[in-house]
């Protein structure tokens, strides 16, 4: 329909009457690149109507039949052609914007209708694999191999699903082109034919291997190595180790999430580890150097004269590993002093001499010593 003030389609590309078909479209690229949609988030309404404007100039100024018909007869001669020109935004229009540009934006799947004879390229899926360590294995860092089950591209058929010898004719439903377009208001969406999948090709007779799938499922061992310090719920990713892709696209990414099971008493919080240790009240009030268990080894912590219960000790850099690279965390023990109860007649009378000797003001303690007033460094 031929609008009242529609404007001169010479003047809406900014060309002389005379401006060859190049001049024509060299113009309409610098426009619709310009105006394009997806390009004006801001004033979208704006560059739409501008966009739908050059783009309806360049339907009828690029097309030597219809262009003539504008020269004679102006915009009333192409809506009495029927349709042939002027607001009709057939997938054509979008079709001849996108030999110009091609994947210029990468909104193929807006606009377009897709091209002829092109499958589209599919990256294969991610695999998730879920694995459990224990928490040596954790802290030293493993190499293993996984068992994978996955698909892969058929040898045989090359992924193509036809049998070796026989050919593939092209999908009647979108015409070989693998895709279905739909018009939608302003757009035109595009579709996978769900008759050939998007391949564009129907198999005569199907390769025997895959049954015409093109892929096979397979188990696959893959050698995969652990970083020491991993945690539960850390991603290792395995590049390229996921489903194959479809059409000569890539193949997705694998990633292992590690789940780390508990240690006994080391209790751990990212790279730092913490236990507690008991030690006996002889060995608070007297000082005493005890061995403890550590990551890698024993450990030897001199428990000084007077330690409270609740003292906590650290051994730095004798934690964890960081898996990115980062050095170690700290090994914390925290002390415990058992008081015993259970004791001997002679016990009981030694713990009473004792007693009348020492004097305990039995007042509350101040709050607000943290956690962390309470650790000492042991460098060793
Ligand atoms: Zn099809
Ligand atoms: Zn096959």
């Amino acid at each position: 329909m031929a609008k009242a003030n529609q404007r001169d389609f010479y003047e809406v590309l900014g060309v002389a009457k005379t401006a060859t078909v190049d001049e024509i479209k060299s113009s309409y690229r610098k426009a619709a690149l310009k105006w394009h949609p997806d390009r004006n988030p801001e004033n979208k309404h704006e560059a739409e109507a501008k966009f739908r404007e050059c783009t309806e100039a360049y339907s009828v100024l690029s097309d030597p039949e219809k262009r003539q018909i504008y020269d004679t007869y102006g915009h009333a001669g192409l809506s009495q052609a029927g349709g042939m020109g002027g607001v009709d935004f057939s997938g054509t229009i979008f079709q001849d914007f996108h030999d110009i540009f091609g994947d210029f934006f990468g909104f193929e799947d807006v606009i377009g209708g897709g091209r002829r004879g092109r499958t589209r390229q599919q990256r294969g899926a991610d695999l998730r694999y879920d694995m459990t360590l224990t928490f040596e294995e954790a802290a030293s860092g493993v190499s293993t191999k996984i068992k994978l089950p996955k698909q892969e591209l058929c040898g045989p058929c090359h992924g193509t699903g036809a049998k070796t010898g026989t050919g593939a004719t092209a999908c009647q439903n979108c015409g070989g082109r693998g895709q279905l377009a739909y018009q939608q208001g302003f757009f035109t969406i595009t579709r996978t034919c769900p008759a050939c999948q998007g391949s564009g090709q129907i198999i005569k007779e199907r390769c025997p291997d895959c049954r015409g799938q093109g892929r096979i499922h397979r188990e696959k061992t893959i050698d995969l190595r652990v970083p020491a310090g991993v945690d539960s719920g850390t991603r290792l990713r395995v590049p390229g180790e996921g489903e194959a892709g479809a059409n000569g696209g890539p193949n997705g990414d694998l990633y292992v999430v590690l789940d780390v099971k508990e240690h006994t008493f080391f209790e751990r919080r990212g790279a730092d580890l913490y236990c507690t240790i008991p030690v006996s009240i002889v060995q608070a009030t007297l000082g005493a150097e005890i061995s403890v268990p550590g990551l890698t080894g024993e450990e030897r912590l001199k428990i000084p004269e007077g330690t409270q219960s609740g003292a906590v000790f650290r051994i730095k850099g004798h934690g964890l590993p960081d898996p990115r690279g980062g050095g170690k965390g700290d090994l914390y023990y925290h002390v415990r002093v058992l008081t015993p109860s259970k004791l001997t007649r002679e016990q009981r009378k030694l713990m009473e001499q004792l007693g009348a000797t020492l004097s305990v003001e039995n007042k509350p303690a101040e709050r607000g010593s943290s956690f962390f007033d309470k650790v000492k460094d042991i460098f060793g």
